[in-house]
């Protein structure tokens, strides 16, 4: 049985990455990851995604700024962001949200940005992908008070406990686990893995960031994505095929996409 994967959060134009993307786009393909979404982080970087995603097949792209980008940000900039928008290659806002533990912005700024951001995606009708970090109450609160003119959305790199998890699952949104479900220490996120809903269970690499255990402390790329796979294909006793499938098929339905019109791309 062959395996289709979905990567649903790479930075792929990140100088990680981007000089020798060619060769990772290979290996992704090699390893059956037949779907990536190209996250942006920033107004230039999410005009790169979208070059990006319209140069090769089985991609797609995100626009949005990251939170770390926040303090930058100016009347105007998310207007002119538009014409992206309203590319079908676009299917979500993101990644968006709070980081409260490196603080490149200060949180007033952040929250103010997010919740525009939120209020930009609801006038779009794309879902929305989620940035946390150390902030897991505030970004409750304002996906809370925004929850009914999204619609939907996925927290990625989801790290946050079974309680926590419950209320992102409270509203509607899409858990997506990267490399650290994979750590040794990292049993409490393997209970969330293990008890959500298998119909919202999302997998993803954020290279080049936090590679699964075999390759931790080096750069991280999408054919990975399969190891974070069969990790919580393990502790809910499933196949790497079954979880595969599930898991392919709720991107599908996260970003609202045909599997035939990603796979006839390639
Ligand atoms: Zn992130
Ligand atoms: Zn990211």
């Amino acid at each position: 049985m062959t395996i289709r994967l979905a990567d649903t959060h790479a930075h792929l134009d990140l100088p990680e990455i981007a000089p020798d993307r060619d060769a990772v786009l290979d290996r992704a393909r090699t390893a059956g990851v037949e779907l990536i979404i190209n996250v942006g982080i920033g107004l230039e970087n999410s005009r790169q995604a979208l070059a990006t995603a319209r140069r090769y097949p089985g991609l797609r792209a995100t626009i949005g700024v990251h939170p770390h980008g926040a303090a930058a940000l100016k009347d105007g900039d998310l207007e002119a962001l538009a014409p992206l928008a309203a590319d079908p290659l676009v299917v979500a806002v993101g990644e968006i949200g709070l980081d409260f533990y490196r603080r490149r912005s200060p949180e007033e700024t952040q929250k103010r940005w997010f919740r525009k951001q939120l209020e930009w995606a609801g006038a779009l009708q794309k879902i929305v992908v989620i940035h946390t970090r150390e902030a897991t109450a505030a970004t409750l609160k304002v996906l809370q008070e925004a929850r009914a003119q999204l619609p939907g959305g996925v927290m990625h790199c989801f790290s946050g406990n079974w309680q926590e998890a419950q209320s992102f699952l409270d509203l509607g949104f899409y858990l997506s686990f990267a490399g650290p479900v994979t750590y040794p220490k990292a049993e409490a996120l393997r209970e969330v893995a293990r008890k959500m809903p298998l119909d919202r269970i999302l997998v993803e690499t954020d290279c080049p960031y936090l590679p699964p255990q075999p390759w931790r402390g080096k750069r991280n790329e999408p054919a990975y994505v399969a190891a974070t796979a069969r990790q919580v294909a393990e502790v809910r006793g499933l196949s790497l095929e079954e979880l595969a499938r599930a898991t392919w098929e709720n991107s599908l339905r996260a970003f609202g996409l045909k599997e035939q019109d990603i796979l006839k791309d390639m």
